[in-house]
């Protein structure tokens, strides 16, 4: 069973990993949108590891929705709201449970995603976050393994697209040729989700 202590470090190994790899989410931001989405979601997880260090929420569903409440809150551009929507979502879908097992979690983020895509009016193939957390979330019933190469894969996948929703889209064919920074970021989200796992 997973608790609210998973559910932390599964954060604070997002925010960890977003550190690490803000220079390449940026650099991947440059060609094909604004050059900020590795500086985005750097300003949005230490904000989100602040609010969990000064007061650990104690269910997995509130580690969730505080965590999305802050993206929402502190991160000003696209990918802020979306990421935001989908934990907030998904806490909300855990209600409030002690502890929640992987199904739930699988099922949880299915809602979160379904939110996004109503959000964001973008489905798989429109070469944003949706290519890597899609196959992610259907890859989760097998193992937190499965769901980190689905998500690496969605992402990769993601280079011969053409962008039809975000910036990346004003672009229209010069977007073909260049990963999507949201779906790389995405596979990090879920890449810490198996890290948090062990
Ligand atoms: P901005 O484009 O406002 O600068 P970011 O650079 O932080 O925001 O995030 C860009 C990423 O957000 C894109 O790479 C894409 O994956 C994702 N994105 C943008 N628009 C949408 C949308 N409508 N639906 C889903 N994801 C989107
Ligand atoms: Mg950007
Ligand atoms: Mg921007």
């Amino acid at each position: 069973m997973l608790d609210a202590d998973f559910f932390r470090r599964w954060m604070t190994a997002t925010a960890a990993s977003v550190d690490r790899e803000a220079e390449r989410l940026t650099a991947l931001d440059s060609p094909i949108g604004d050059a900020d989405h590795g500086s985005n979601l750097q300003r949005g997880f230490h904000a989100v590891k602040a609010a969990l260090d000064k007061e650990p929420p104690a269910t997995p569903g509130e580690v969730l929705t505080l965590a999305g409440r802050q993206l929402i809150s502190t991160v000003g551009g696209a990918s802020g709201p979306l990421y935001g929507t989908l934990l907030r979502r998904a806490g909300k879908a855990l209600g409030d449970a002690a502890e929640v097992g992987p199904e739930q979690l699988a099922e949880a983020l299915r809602t979160g995603v379904d939110a996004v895509m109503t959000l964001g009016g973008a489905a798989p193939g429109d070469k944003t976050m949706i290519d890597a957390l899609v196959p992610a979330v259907d890859a989760l019933g097998e193992s937190f393994a499965a769901a980190r190469a689905a998500a690496e894969e969605g992402a990769v996948a993601t280079t011969p697209l053409q962008a039809r929703k975000g910036r990346a889209s004003y672009l229209g064919e010069r977007s073909i040729g260049h990963q999507d920074p949201g779906a790389t970021s995405s596979a990090l989200l879920i890449a810490a989700l198996a890290e948090a796992a062990g």
